[in-house]
């Protein structure tokens, strides 16, 4: 079983735009993995997901990447992965600058 560098919770596999990801039940946090990786995690999170308990999300709580922020030009942002419309659609990366506060999506 694979656990978040950021906040510890347990990771699921899914299908991210970029191929296979892990993401953090908890904090959303999304990891790219082998493909051997992800059988081996797949198998656990079917059993444990019903175990799961969901943390509260905070600004803190978020991964923190080295991205550059357009508005103020700070190189840290917070970011996350959000579904912007059905179920079928990629899920879409967002940042927020750990600075000034600019939110923005990134766009494939
Ligand atoms: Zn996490
Ligand atoms: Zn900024």
């Amino acid at each position: 079983m694979k656990f978040c560098d950021a906040c510890g919770g347990i990771l699921i596999p899914k299908m991210g735009s970029n191929g296979t990801e892990l993401e953090c039940r908890s904090c959303k946090a999304v990891y790219r993995v082998e493909s051997e990786d992800l059988k081996i995690s797949a198998k656990h999170s079917e059993k444990t997901t019903a175990r799961i308990n969901i943390l509260e999300k905070d600004k803190t709580g978020l991964p923190i990447t080295e991205i550059l922020c357009n508005k103020c030009g700070h190189k840290n942002a917070y970011w996350w992965m959000q579904q912007t419309r059905s179920g079928d659609e990629p899920e879409t990366r967002f940042f927020k600058c750990t600075k000034c506060g600019n939110t923005w999506r990134e766009y494939d």
